[in-house]
């Protein structure tokens, strides 16, 4: 993979990534991006953190396409985020951070403990092209894809201040998706987040996705010599699909050459019967879930959260998810996998 690293006027950072050197001359940029104001606050109840960004309610709503922030430059044309006429993967130092390697003072707050909102924020940009969305990525490219997720790792967690890294997709006005082209995010935290926290402790214990690989029959939706792609029996939501390499592997910078090839052929599947399940484009939201910093023992997974439970139909976390945090759920993990695997 060749890698060219671009310093924005604003002082962002933007990595262009290839199979190609990526040698195109700089065009003029758009606006310098706002000082970011990002702390975080205590939740003395449930023991985690919130993150506040108030300079991003400004963010970029849904322009129309000759404004996409995303699509490459052109002569005379608007300026977006990245001032080339072409590339292949671009990652770039998010304009709206929820957490920033300069966060801004932290307020005085009496009645809440309070810390500086020092991380990172990436957009992952898939591709030069405004259409088109994971599925119809070609494998190359969703190959490309992960080895610069694991080079985001690597780089991330070169500052000891970073304590976990989950990248992730919104796909869909129905998750709040405010840019069409298609691009992913990475956030880089200074703590564990909560999920990944107890995940982490649950992996320590024993590797639960080794045990379920040779008893998944009912629940596979697609498999490759090196991976697999299945709906979790305990699914907590409809149509639930996880993507995970056969053996545990910690972080992406971990995986072999044909664990990274099976993946990517495994996200195109997935995706693809996704939007084949109801006719449509599925909303949903991808996770990366690899280890945070220093655990051995995490098996890196890809978990999908569908919102849609029916054709036009969105399942919507309510009374029993939302306040307890006790899923319920009207479709069977296993024929779910049925009717996926059937696609
Ligand atoms: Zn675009």
């Amino acid at each position: 993979m060749q890698t060219r690293i671009y310093h924005k006027a604003d002082g962002r950072t933007l990595w262009l990534y290839g199979r190609e050197p990526h040698t195109l001359p700089a065009q003029e940029e758009g606006e310098p991006a706002p000082e970011p104001h990002s702390h975080l606050r205590w939740h003395p109840v449930r023991e985690e953190w919130v993150m506040y960004a108030a300079h991003r309610q400004g963010r970029t709503f849904l322009p129309p396409p000759d404004h996409c922030p995303l699509c490459p430059a052109r002569p005379g044309g608007f300026p977006g985020e990245i001032p080339f006429a072409d590339y292949e993967i671009a990652v770039f130092e998010n304009r709206f951070p929820t957490l920033s390697r300069n966060p801004g003072p932290v307020p005085e707050l009496p009645a809440v403990k309070a810390a500086p909102g020092t991380g990172r924020c990436e957009v992952v940009v898939y591709t030069s092209d405004h259409q088109g969305s994971m599925a119809t990525l070609s494998t190359e490219r969703r190959e490309l894809l992960l080895q610069v997720w694991a080079q985001r790792f690597h780089d991330l967690y070169a500052d000891p201040t970073i304590a976990a890294i989950l990248p992730f997709e919104n796909r869909g006005v129905e998750v709040g998706v405010t840019l069409h082209h298609p691009h992913g995010q990475i956030y880089a935290y200074p703590f564990v987040p909560p999920v990944l926290e107890r995940e982490s402790a649950a992996f320590s214990k024993r590797s639960w996705i080794e045990d379920l690989t040779p008893r998944l029959g009912d629940y596979l939706v697609a498999q490759a010599e090196t991976a697999l792609a299945f709906v979790p029996p305990f699914a907590r939501y409809p149509y639930e699909v996880w993507i995970a390499p056969r053996v545990r592997k910690p972080l992406p910078t971990d995986l072999n050459p044909t664990e990274l090839s099976d993946l990517a052929t495994l996200l195109g599947e997935v995706t693809g019967r996704y939007d084949r399940l109801f006719g449509r484009p599925m909303p949903y939201i991808m996770v990366l879930h690899a280890a945070p910093r220093g655990d051995p023992t995490f098996h890196l997974h890809l978990e999908f959260y569908p919102v849609l439970r029916a054709p036009g139909k969105l399942k919507y976390l309510a009374g029993t998810e939302v306040g307890a945090g006790s899923f319920a759920a009207d479709v069977l993990p296993e024929q779910a996998a049925e009717q996926l695997r059937q696609l």
